[in-house]
This record gives structure tokens, sequence and C-alpha cells, in this order.
């Protein structure tokens, strides 16, 4: 809305250039190039910043770490290098909903909202569930859905990672630290994980996979996991099969019920962006795990960090007519 001399207003009560919803690595790098281009950024987190990469144990193919670097030191320097250019985090702070108010964006949270000319989105992704039986009971006894935060609960345990995928294989990995052994289940008879993991977990003489099974249990006393029941893709076959632990990597849901009914999501609710990564609402923009077409990979998201920060800082720009380009 406008005052009576034709200054932008909200309702909210201050106005920043950019607000970012998002702590991970491209929130972070949006955070970084903004504080940079000196715009008034703030970056809303809903819990500590850091993103997919502080909940893996290493990353290998970030460029320029040979041998790899923690998941956690890498989020870690992404967060103080932000913060030394001037980027404002809030941690704890979770996105509830959005609406515009003319040429403004108003984000909402539990405690308040704060309007801004431009929105990067970056809120990432998390674990899908199965929903088996035994799954909702025993999460948190048995049940998880992150090796790097649970796995040294399961010193000498036999635990399952259920799914294919670059998360299952790298955290069967990860588990066989801890694990006396480790039983990968997967639908079919292929893994999806990228070539130099599978080569990894094949010869792996803690690893054991079960091929063309799925999960229809998850046991246990009441107390804790004590077996899983899989059933055969191929015949009628069921086993039970001892487990302390079970390990769930069977894809991933983007964070976006913030926005659903506010911008254009695809059928799986990742957002839709152009190609300057801006949503079909005006001044939002989208980067990272949580966008259409993404790849990913931390190295991916802080390439989307990169774009929708200089398309966000040049909308920004253009608004308040001081357009450099
Ligand atoms: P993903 O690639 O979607 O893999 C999910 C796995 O779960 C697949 O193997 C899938 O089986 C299986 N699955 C799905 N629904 C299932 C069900 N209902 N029952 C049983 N199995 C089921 O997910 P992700 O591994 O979390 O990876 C997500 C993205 O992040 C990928 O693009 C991945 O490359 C990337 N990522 C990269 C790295 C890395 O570069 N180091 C690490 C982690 C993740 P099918 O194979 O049969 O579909």
């Amino acid at each position: 809305m406008r005052d009576a001399g034709g200054e932008i207003t909200s309702k909210a009560q201050k106005v920043h250039d950019v607000i970012i919803v998002g702590g991970g690595p491209a929130g972070l790098t949006a955070g970084l190039y903004l504080a940079r281009a000196r715009m008034d950024v703030v970056l809303w987190e809903k819990d500590m910043p850091g993103g997919a990469p502080a909940l893996t144990e290493r990353i290998e193919n970030y460029p320029g770490f040979p041998g790899g670097i923690p998941g956690i030191e890498l989020a870690e320097r992404m967060r103080q290098q932000a913060e030394e250019f001037g980027l404002a985090i809030k941690p704890f702070c979770p996105m509830r909903s959005m609406r515009r108010e003319d040429d403004l964006l108003v984000v909402m949270g539990e405690e308040g909202e704060e309007a801004a000319r431009a929105v990067i989105l970056a809120m990432g992704m998390r674990p899908a569930q199965l929903g088996v039986p035994g799954e909702k009971e025993y999460h948190g006894r048995g049940v998880s859905y992150c090796a790097t935060c649970d796995g040294a609960f399961f010193r000498d345990a036999v635990v399952a990672v259920v799914g294919g995928g670059n998360s299952a294989v790298e955290e069967a990995l990860f588990l066989t630290r801890f694990a006396s052994r480790v039983v990968i289940v997967h639908r079919r008879d292929r893994l999806r994980a990228s070539r130099i993991l599978q080569e990894r977990v094949l010869r792996n003489p803690k690893v054991e996979i079960r091929w063309n099974r799925v999960v229809k249990e998850i046991r246990g006393d009441g107390k804790r996991v004590h077996s899983l029941v899989l059933a055969s893709t191929e015949s009628e076959e069921l086993e039970e099969i001892p487990v302390q632990g079970v390990f769930l990597y069977v894809g991933n849901i983007p964070n976006t019920e913030a926005v659903r009914g506010f911008l254009e999501l695809d059928e799986r609710g990742f957002i839709v962006t152009d190609e300057q990564l801006m949503t079909n609402v005006r001044g939002v923009f989208a980067a990272g795990d949580v966008r259409k077409g993404s790849v990913w990979q931390v190295a991916g998201a802080v390439g989307d960090g990169v774009r929708a920060a200089l398309n966000a800082q040049y909308y920004v720009e253009e608004l308040k007519g001081i357009a450099y380009r």
C-alpha cells in the first residue's frame, strides 16, 4: 500500500529489501550475495541454519574440498561467511504463510510478520515417510530418518536401511561404523545411487542387500523395534528379519506447505520458477532443493542461491528506481 506521500508502507513494521526463507546452502548463499550487495536482507530459518548438509556426515562432491568435508563444518562455514558480511539470521523462525500487499510481500510467522520487496524461498525438503504400520509408533524408538543424528545409538546392532538412492547408500555406509550389520532393503534389483557409492557398498562386508523387497511392517515390543516384515515384489513370500533400527530413505517431500495456494507448485509440491528463478508471483524467487528442476546437490543449491540473489537484487533495484544495469 502507499501512504499519502506515495511511499511504500506495510502493516508489517519493517520493510526489508529481501527476506530469505530457509538457511541451507541455497538460502545462506543468497544471503551472502545480498549482504555483500549491501541490501537490507534477513533470513528466516525454522531451526538452526545449515540445512541438509548439517545432517550429512561427509560431503565429497562439493568442489574445493579434496578428501571431502564434514557436512556440519561446511554448513557452519557457509553461515559464518554470510554473517561476516552482515546477513541477519533469525533461527527458530518458521514461515507459516505469505501474502502480497501491492508491491510488497509479507512473510508471516508464529511471532509476527515482516515485509520485503522480494522474497527468496529456500525451504528445502524433508524425508518422506514410508507409511507402514509401526513407522509412527516407533519413530525415535528404532525408526529414524537421519543416520548422522541417530547412528551412534546402534553400536553393535543390526540395522536396516530402506531405499536405493544416494541417501540410502551413503547413510548405510556411514552406519557400518557403528552397526554389526546393515541390511539394505530395496524394492528393485538395481540401486539408484551413483556408481562410486554402489561400488563401495557392494564391497562392504558389513552390508547385505535384500533386493526386490518392500517393508510391510515395522514390529517391536511396544518399547523398541525388534524386526521388519518384508514382502517379495516377485512372489507372495513374506519374511521377518530381526533388526534393532530402521533408517528410512525413500525419497523427499518439499517444505512448501506455507506457500501452497499462494504460488504455483508442481504435482509433487516443488516450486515452479522461470529462468530467473522467479515464481509466478512477482518478486518471489525460489532456490535449492525446494525448486522444481533442482539437481538436489549442495553445489546446485549454491548455484541457485547465487542466481536467485542476483535476480532478486535487480528486481528490488528496479522497484526502487535505482537500476544500475
Ligand atoms: P531418491 O533418489 O528419490 O531415492 C529414493 C529411493 O527410495 C529410491 O531408491 C526409491 O526406489 C526408493 N523408494 C521410494 N519410494 C519407496 C517406497 N514406497 N518403498 C520402497 N522404496 C521406495 O532420494 P534420495 O536418495 O534422498 O536423494 C534425493 C536427491 O538428493 C537425489 O537427486 C540424490 O542424487 C540427491 N543426493 C545426492 C547425494 C550426493 O550427491 N552425494 C547424497 C544424497 C542425496 P527406486 O530406486 O525403485 O525408485
